[in-house]
């Protein structure tokens, strides 16, 4: 494995710096390391003794970034331009999120499509990718503040269940945050290495890992073989976590302070009330009783009240427990160990649960808020080879991957993943009638393939005509024990299938795959650019030849001022691509996407009717 560390200021290879672990999460975000002298894990504490990063971007009105406590000071003043739970935004597009909307107070750029969802602000666009990576360098340069010395490789956690757009797009983020990404690993997984799970090789177990944050819940149960860790189940709610355990309190003291004759539509009171409530929440952690005192009027709480209250909520992650154990298909008596992560799971009452559901007890040693990084930060030590002790499963030097439109690299099986290796994922054409399709078998780190290593190409031929869209070709990547990469595509539609056999590490030493390494952290700003610039160009060129179509289809159904205004809206969009401006070619895009939506729903009311009246079946 190349053990290399890289400056980025300098651009030299330097062996003397720290690896971390990163816990990027919805809330705060933090960092650990594995201590040399000791060989102890421990999250980087600042000066002022706090470890928690809150996970929040504020922009000023120069677009300028403020990251952390100052811009989470920020959220009430300034909503439309603090970004919060970006993490909630990874990988996702428009429509996977339009049920969420509503959640954020800032704009999320509708395009109303499948492209990747964009947070605007002024005429600003920023992807999740460049809003992480900035939490991402945030933590990097407090890292480097206490540790004083670079910090360029990180192992980065993520939920269990984010698929692999979402993985890709935290790789990126750390790349463009100018970290050498080594793994991306589960956040359960990075809890149970930190507990010592999974650590020896001949151990055999599997865990249940309840981890309750801040806004979100989610139960994992794993299956821990000869170091490898299988994710079994996931379950859980994307909206549950402790802000509902405050809301509950809220509520219970909103209705006394109204029987009390007071008021408490003022959001003044509200706010208050929130605050009481956390803090009141926090101190039932260890005491019977908490108040507090609002609008002159002293609210009280006793344990077995608190308990009653939020007993619904935590009944509701016992069912998705349940749900999880079943998608296992394992018994509650099969589970070995049961590992709390997650500031919420400080309460008694859902550790006591927890522990009467498994009927185990839980493991909660740790400091729940920091489990998850420390367990990222020995799995960067293993990584690194610092740990002798671990057995070091073979991984692939650099990542692999097809070129898709625009000359960009498609990762399939990223860089540091572990051989043998399986991945694939469905494509499909940009031309109508396209019978061939060509793929590009690359290996690398930049984002543009030319600047990787072309290790094979093959045609897909014969795909029987169909409109572009349509045909869905799945790829798939086979890496075997020995680097002979198998590359199979199929056309599910028709069966068609071609596969390729490529020796990936042929003719690669060492020095070559640091010098890639190397090349693709001092271009990552410019590269992620041109990615951008390529993304909003491509999209653009199809919202493009869509609209001339369907101007040539149904011109009758359009009138002279629509067709005037929308060829107008298309040069301008052909004029922003031309002058390679990316935000300028995302507003147009949306702009044109504005003033066509209205007679492209009026021609699917027309083609409905068609349909109903019997024209046009077959
Ligand atoms: P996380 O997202 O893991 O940082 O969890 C943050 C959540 O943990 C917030 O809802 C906090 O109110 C909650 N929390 C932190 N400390 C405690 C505590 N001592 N008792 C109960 N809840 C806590």
């Amino acid at each position: 494995m190349a053990k290399i560390g890289i400056n980025i200021a300098t651009g030299s290879i330097q062996k003397e710096d720290a690896i971390v672990g990163i816990d990027l999460g919805t809330t705060n975000s933090l960092v650990a390391i594995v201590r040399e002298d000791s060989r102890q894990a421990i999250a980087l504490k600042e000066i002022d003794g706090m470890s928690l990063v809150p996970s929040v971007v504020f922009f000023d009105e120069q677009n300028q970034a403020q990251v952390g406590t100052a811009a989470l000071e920020k959220l009430l003043s300034h909503p439309e331009r603090t970004i919060y739970s970006a993490k909630r935004l990874m990988g996702k597009s428009y429509k996977d999120l339009s049920q969420d909307s509503h959640f954020f107070a800032y704009k999320i750029h509708d395009d109303a499509t499948d492209a990747l969802v964009k947070v605007q602000i002024d005429d600003q666009f920023y992807s999740p990718i460049e809003l992480s990576s900035l939490i991402l360098k945030e933590l990097k340069s407090r890292a480097e503040h206490v540790l004083k010395m670079p910090v360029n490789r990180a192992v980065i956690t993520v939920p269990a269940y984010f698929n692999d757009t979402q993985r890709q797009a935290t790789r990126d983020a750390g790349k463009l945050a100018g970290l050498d990404v080594l793994r991306i690993v589960n956040e359960p997984t990075a809890a149970s290495l930190a507990y010592g799970i999974g650590l020896d090789p001949n151990e055999e177990k599997t865990v249940a890992v309840y981890d309750l944050g801040g806004g979100t819940f989610d139960v994992s149960i794993l299956k821990i073989n000869q170091g490898i860790f299988e994710v079994l189940a996931t379950n859980g709610d994307t909206y549950l976590g402790g802000d509902d355990l405050d809301r509950a309190l809220v509520v219970y003291w909103k209705e006394q302070l109204e029987k009390a004759g007071i008021a408490c539509d003022h959001s003044s009171i509200l706010q208050q009330l929130r605050l009481s409530a956390e803090q009141a929440k926090k101190e039932l952690s260890s005491a019977s009783t908490a108040s507090t005192i609002i609008a002159g009027q002293t609210l009280n709480i006793d344990i077995e009240t608190f308990e009653g209250l939020i007993q619904p909520l935590i009944n509701r992650t016992l069912q998705s427990c349940q749900q999880a154990l079943q998608d296992a298909q394992l018994r509650i008596d099969q589970i070995d160990s049961v590992i709390m992560v997650g500031g919420s799971t400080r309460v008694p009452a859902v550790k006591n649960s927890v522990r009467d559901f498994f009927k185990n007890e839980v493991n909660d040693s740790l400091n729940p808020d920091e489990v998850v990084a420390l367990g990222a930060a020995i799995q960067a030590d293993i990584l690194a080879g610092n740990n002798t002790d671990m057995l070091l499963l073979d991984i692939t030097p650099l990542s692999l991957g097809i070129e898709t439109l625009g000359g960009l690299m498609d990762v399939l099986i990223p860089r540091n993943a572990k051989i043998p290796n399986k991945a694939g994922r469905q494509y499909t054409t940009s031309q109508d009638g396209q019978s061939n399709l060509l793929i590009n078998v690359y290996q690398g780190e930049r984002d543009q393939v030319a600047h990787n290593r072309k290790l094979a190409s093959f045609s897909l031929r014969n795909i029987p005509a169909m409109p572009a869209g349509l045909p869905k070709i799945d790829i798939q990547f086979l890496l075997d024990a020995d680097g002979i990469l198998k590359v199979s595509a199929t056309e599910l539609r028709s069966g068609l299938a071609q596969e390729i056999s490529i020796k990936a590490q042929y003719g690669l030493d060492d020095s070559m795959v640091e010098q890639m390494l190397l090349d693709s952290l001092t271009h990552a700003k410019d590269d992620m650019q041109m990615r951008a610039l390529i993304e909003a160009s491509t999209e653009a060129e199809q919202m493009i030849s869509t609209t001339e179509k369907f101007l040539s289809k149904y011109a009758e159904a359009i009138n002279k001022e629509e067709l005037e205004q929308t060829n107008i809206q298309i040069e301008q969009l052909k004029n922003r691509i031309a002058l390679k401006d990316k935000d300028g070619i995302q507003k147009n895009t949306e702009l044109l996407n504005e003033i066509t939506r209205p007679f492209a729903e009026r021609v699917m009311d027309i083609a409905l009717k068609d349909a109903m009246s019997g024209k046009k079946i077959l």
